[in-house]
């Protein structure tokens, strides 16, 4: 068997086991809003752009990234998470070196994880974060239930609304980028998640204009808390949504 029919057949099996199922019931539908690794102008342009809406979002970080260039970007600095952090956002792990995580080993993804929690607790001084994105999207089945054993959720990057149930194991995320889901078909997507109830997660990385490869631009970031808020959505961090759905749940 090739190694790409390995991987999407690993990815595939993945997909259904060890899942940690959350029940989505009726009320608001949820727009979280995420940032990947996180560039300098997702934590300054991109936080900023939240804070003008009253709303907060989740950053990823891996903290092998910090003050270095990636894909042409300058990455955050520590003092960007501690001004996340201190403004109500929620942080929240990558890898630390950004390795992908399916072709890891067992060794090699605890070592990755427990590095970034360090480095949360040592350099940035809060406490290690309790949601997890896979970098690149990519994981199996060794990494999801690895990764589940060290996260309350794990995110991927597979578009899709969350409708009636979550897998908090295999998190879906629609991208947002600049040459990515045109306008109309995004608005579409979170107005459906308000007609569903349902919840919907946005990954992107940079905020800049004109928009890179893998980002988006500030009138994009804009315009989707705009949609949100129209449709009625709460926009809530992962892990504020996830304690949302969960009190929906147990009634007031
Ligand atoms: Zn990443």
């Amino acid at each position: 068997m090739s190694q790409d029919l390995l991987r999407r057949a690993d990815r595939w099996l993945a997909r259904r086991v060890a899942r940690r199922p959350l029940a989505l019931s009726q009320g608001p539908g949820v727009l979280s809003i995420s940032f990947d690794d996180a560039p300098a102008s997702a934590c300054r342009l991109g936080r900023e752009l939240l804070e003008d809406e009253g709303v907060r979002g989740t950053w990823y970080i891996a903290g092998g990234l910090t003050d270095r260039l990636e894909q042409g970007q300058l990455c955050h600095a520590v003092t960007d998470l501690q001004t996340l952090a201190a403004h109500g956002h929620e942080l929240g792990c990558h890898t630390f070196s950004h390795r992908p995580c399916r072709p890891l080993s067992a060794a090699e993804l605890l070592a990755e994880i427990r590095r970034n929690a360090e480095f949360f607790v040592q350099e940035v001084g809060v406490a290690a974060p309790r949601h997890f994105s896979f970098p690149l999207g990519d994981y199996g089945v060794l990494s999801k239930r690895l990764a589940a054993q060290h996260f309350d959720s794990l995110r991927l990057t597979r578009p899709g609304i969350h409708q009636g149930h979550a897998d908090l194991n295999g998190l879906q995320a629609q991208a947002l980028y600049g040459d990515g889901l045109p306008a109309e078909a995004l608005q579409a997507l979170i107005e459906q998640t308000a007609h569903l109830g349902g919840w919907l997660i946005l990954y992107t990385h940079a905020i800049t204009e004109p928009h890179v490869r893998w980002g988006c631009t500030p009138a994009q970031l804009r315009q989707v808390l705009k949609w949100g808020r129209q449709a009625g959505c709460s926009i809530l961090p992962v892990g504020q949504a996830i304690e949302a759905f969960r009190a929906r749940a147990t009634g007031p």
